[in-house]
């Protein structure tokens, strides 16, 4: 039997529409949830992911303030642009488009974010209410694998289960094993360093991949049965000298044994975007009252 494809993008269109109706409501109310999002240089692939969340959030109604600074911007003319929208209180949410260029301190730049309005939850403080299991704001993309999750198992249904997790970076992977913890997972995270990584994964009910290489999970490394999320996004050559998107599982081969798969694209990715979205309107109620 073959799994059942989770499919992130009706997902997330549900979550956007959600969104657009927390939106609505508090328009209704005098609130114009605003997200202002910074870019600064010139790459390309930051281009494009600022560009789908200005126009994913005014498709919600969301208010987009948008800053493209050119890429020889100083550290502290971007914490001084930081700043000012910390202390406008008709801006609910910031995020500073990474990678930064190398002569700014993507870590200073982060922790200049008021924490209140830190849509993407790097900030320490909202690292560290995540950790301690209080409210906080919560980095998108794990946000989203949970969402996915529970669409699969329900809201009550990954109590108890073994998770891996692979990968430990600050905005996927540790805040991942974080989210997965307080619903009460038992959870491993498996890095670079592990020693039979393929071992640890094969004793996962849930399998969340977030390492950044190509098809590097095959049949090998999963448990039948098993749950897997596939944040990987790798850009790869085709025979034909084209590109294309794969993940960091080797789709083919895990699919006909797993219990639920996400593809890529389609799968986390669309997921992103929506949780950053949610967590603006998040933001705005927090800081109106609403
Ligand atoms: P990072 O490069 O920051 O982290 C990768 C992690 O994988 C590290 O912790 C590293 O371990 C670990 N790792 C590397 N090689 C191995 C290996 N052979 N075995 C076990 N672990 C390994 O990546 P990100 O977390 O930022 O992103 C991961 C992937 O997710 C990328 O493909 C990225 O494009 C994608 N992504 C997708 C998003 C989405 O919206 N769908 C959002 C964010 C990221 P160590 O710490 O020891 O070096």
């Amino acid at each position: 039997m073959s799994a059942i494809r989770i499919d992130g993008k009706a997902v997330a269109d549900t979550l956007l529409a959600e969104v657009g109706q927390d939106v609505a409501g508090l328009r209704q109310q005098g609130v114009h949830p605003a997200l202002a999002v910074i870019l600064v240089g010139d790459d390309p692939a930051s281009d494009v992911y600022v560009r789908n969340k200005v126009q994913r959030a005014e498709a919600v109604g969301i208010r987009s303030l948008e800053y493209r600074l050119p890429a020889n911007t100083s550290e502290a003319a971007l914490l001084e642009r930081v700043q000012a929208l910390n202390g406008d209180a008709s801006v609910h949410g910031i995020l500073v488009q990474m990678p930064l260029p190398a002569h700014i301190s993507e870590a200073s730049v982060i922790q200049a974010i008021a924490p209140h309005k830190d849509v993407d939850g790097f900030h320490r403080e909202n690292v560290g209410s995540l950790s301690l299991g209080q409210e906080s704001l919560v980095p998108c993309t794990p946000a989203g694998c949970m969402r996915l999750l529970r669409t699969v198992l329900g809201e009550d249904g990954l109590k108890g289960l073994h998770a891996v997790v692979v990968g430990r970076s600050n905005i996927v992977g540790k805040p991942m094993a974080a989210l997965l913890l307080q619903a009460d997972c038992s959870v491993t995270v498996v890095h670079s360093r592990s020693r039979d990584a393929a071992a640890l994964c094969r004793q996962a009910d849930i399998m969340v991949a977030a390492v950044g290489r190509p098809a590097m999970i095959g049949a090998d490394w999963v448990k039948p049965g098993a749950i897997v999320i596939d944040v990987g996004i790798n850009r790869i050559a085709t025979p034909e000298g084209k590109t294309r998107l794969i993940g960091d599982v080797d789709y083919p081969a895990v699919a006909p044994l797993a219990h639920a798969i996400t593809p890529v694209p389609g799968g986390v990715g669309p997921m992103t975007i929506a949780g950053l979205l949610a967590n603006t309107v998040k933001a705005a109620r927090q800081q109106t009252g609403h």
